[in-house]
């Protein structure tokens, strides 16, 4: 639930949004030669390599001006988080918190099979329990709304695996600097925000 959540951030605190999945995505769509490349390693669940994705952060954070900044989905690796904190202190603007949302396996695996995105504007859907009122059609801008092509079974094995191999450790990496703070993910994305919204004030 991290890109909703990130989402209810921006809108309620106004805080900049920096999100390497959409990054990605956007490229795609536009098909450009970082998309071409990141398409490859996302259809199939894995890490798009750590020299790219911080190419990419770095020019983004570059466009920021003073705003306020949330990063989501970066860092996912050590070397990337490594990266950040370079990148942050030639800025002089240090991350203050870092945010791990915690959801079990099962409740998981439910939310990635029935998710459903738009393909123009990116808002996201269940197949289930928040589906688009006519059915494959945006409800914000009337866009074609379809199952993201990472969210197959296969791909969401990968993800997990990779998340357990390389990411996990970026835990560690920030709880040593005292940054890390675990969120229960679970519950409607109200009961969500409430617990992150406490952890922010
Ligand atoms: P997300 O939208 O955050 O779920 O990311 C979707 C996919 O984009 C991931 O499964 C990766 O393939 C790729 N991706 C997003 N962020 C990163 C990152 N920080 N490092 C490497 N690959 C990434």
């Amino acid at each position: 639930g991290k890109g909703t959540q990130a989402s209810l951030l921006v809108e309620r605190k106004g805080f900049a949004h920096i999100s390497t999945g959409d990054l990605f995505r956007n490229a795609i769509k536009n098909n450009t030669a970082l998309g071409i490349e990141a398409k490859s390693y996302m259809d199939k669940g894995e890490l798009v390599p750590d020299s790219v994705t911080i190419r990419m952060v770095e020019e983004a954070l570059a466009k920021l001006g003073d705003r306020p900044f949330m990063l989501d989905g970066f860092p996912r690796t050590v070397p990337q988080a490594e990266a950040l904190e370079r990148l942050t202190s030639e800025v002089g603007k240090p991350i203050s918190k870092v945010i791990s949302f915690a959801v079990d396996e099962l409740v998981l695996l439910e939310r990635l099979c029935g998710r459903r995105i738009c393909k123009s504007c990116g808002a996201v859907y269940h197949s289930v329990y928040s589906s688009p009122k006519a059915e494959g059609v945006c409800d914000s801008c009337g866009g074609e709304v379809v199952q993201r092509s990472d969210d197959t079974e296969e791909a969401i094995k990968k993800r997990l695996e990779v998340y357990e191999e390389s990411t996990s450790p970026v835990k560690s990496f920030y709880e040593e600097k005292s940054l890390l703070e675990d969120v229960d993910g679970v519950g409607s994305s109200e009961d969500v925000y409430t617990r992150l919204d406490k952890i922010l004030k």
